[in-house]
């Protein structure tokens, strides 16, 4: 296994990260003229904590995790912009995909001017492990996996994911923005068993926060002082914090949310799987549901007549056909198939 000191780019292993004003002092102080803040206009006058102790507290709390081995991002974008950054040498390093998956990091490895090199699935949506490994050479950094994967919405089975972040000789990124939904565990619980391993989870599905802008990127504490050194100094604002800070203790009504939508998701798949023109519903461990049918465009036109947008993945590989459909309050996942039925006639 190669050492993450191996791994890294060269420039971003000997960067000297700039140094806010926030991050040397530390302590208690009441007058604060060390920032070049106005000093009126409280509290927004004041530039946020760099590195979100409190939230982290409470975070490493809920996740069982060490405050140290937690990363927030704006989104989930950015720690996978992060790790591009930080891994890949443009044109020179390179990512491995999986396909069909989130299409995040594809955008993200071409911003970076970096090659990406795509595994396809098998046809029942599982890993190819072997094809996986086989696609790796001297210069591959980064192995995406996303599980459950979107728009697919399956989890992967546990071993083949253990077998891949165990033989791949590069950092993999393990996506778990769907986790809450799955009846599958993290593999936050083992995050220290492995070295090479980042964990990517969000606010943005099961905790209902995707307007804050808040991701999670979990590894060990050498990660991620890579990812703290070279992401921008403020990059989740007072705003974010404090409103996580607020929400993370209600973690009842997240966990209600997920059951009510579990049994939502149940309720569209049977309903759904009885439309005649419906081919296949596949299984989901997310809060979306895949179908096949047999005009994919001409549902989708049809839903947004009546004003209802579901997003159409037909031009996806492995996914000809097929409409993503995210579950809804009950009374959505109704107008949903009062419209279906509507297109039936
Ligand atoms: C929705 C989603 C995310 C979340 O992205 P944010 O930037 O955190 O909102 C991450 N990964 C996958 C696969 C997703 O579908």
């Amino acid at each position: 296994m190669k050492t993450l000191e191996q791994l890294l780019r060269p420039s971003i292993l000997k960067l000297t990260p700039y140094s806010s004003a926030r991050n040397e002092f530390t302590g208690e102080a009441s007058v604060f003229l060390d920032a070049n803040e106005n000093p009126y206009n409280a509290p927004y006058n004041r530039y946020p904590d760099p590195y979100q102790n409190e939230l982290k507290v409470q975070v490493a709390q809920l996740k069982g995790v060490n405050t140290n081995q937690i990363f927030f991002g704006n989104g989930s974008d950015e720690p996978i912009d992060l790790l591009f950054r930080a891994f890949c040498e443009p044109q020179i390093d390179n990512a491995i995909l999986i396909d069909p998956t989130y299409g995040m990091y594809q955008v993200a490895a071409d911003i970076n001017n970096v090659l990406v090199k795509k595994v396809a699935l098998t046809q029942t949506f599982s890993l190819n492990t072997k094809d996986l490994l086989a696609a790796a050479d001297e210069n591959s950094k980064l192995l995406f996996l996303c599980s459950p994967n979107n728009p697919t919405g399956n989890c992967f089975n546990s071993d083949d994911l253990e077998h891949l972040i165990r033989n791949f000789n590069g950092i993999v990124v393990l996506d778990e923005a769907y986790i809450d939904f799955a009846p599958e565990r993290s593999f936050l619980s083992r995050l220290n068993e492995f070295t090479n391993l980042v964990i990517l989870q969000t606010f943005s599905k099961a905790w209902g926060m995707a307007g804050i802008r808040l991701g999670m990127a979990f590894a060990s504490e050498a990660i991620i002082r890579v990812l703290n050194k070279i992401k921008y100094p403020y990059n989740i604002n007072n705003l974010t914090q404090q409103k996580a800070i607020e929400l993370l203790k209600n973690s009842e009504q997240k966990d209600k949310w997920v059951a009510l939508l579990l049994s939502e998701r149940t309720k569209l798949e049977n309903i759904l799987s009885h439309f005649p023109w419906v081919k296949k519903v596949f299984p989901s461990d997310s809060n979306f549901l895949l179908i096949k049918v047999d005009d994919a465009k001409a549902v989708y036109l049809s839903l947004v007549a009546q004003k209802i947008i579901v997003r159409d993945r037909s031009s996806v590989s492995l996914c000809s056909g097929c409409l993503r459909i995210t579950i809804g309050t009950p009374e959505e996942n109704q107008q949903l198939i009062n419209a279906l039925n509507n297109y039936s006639l």
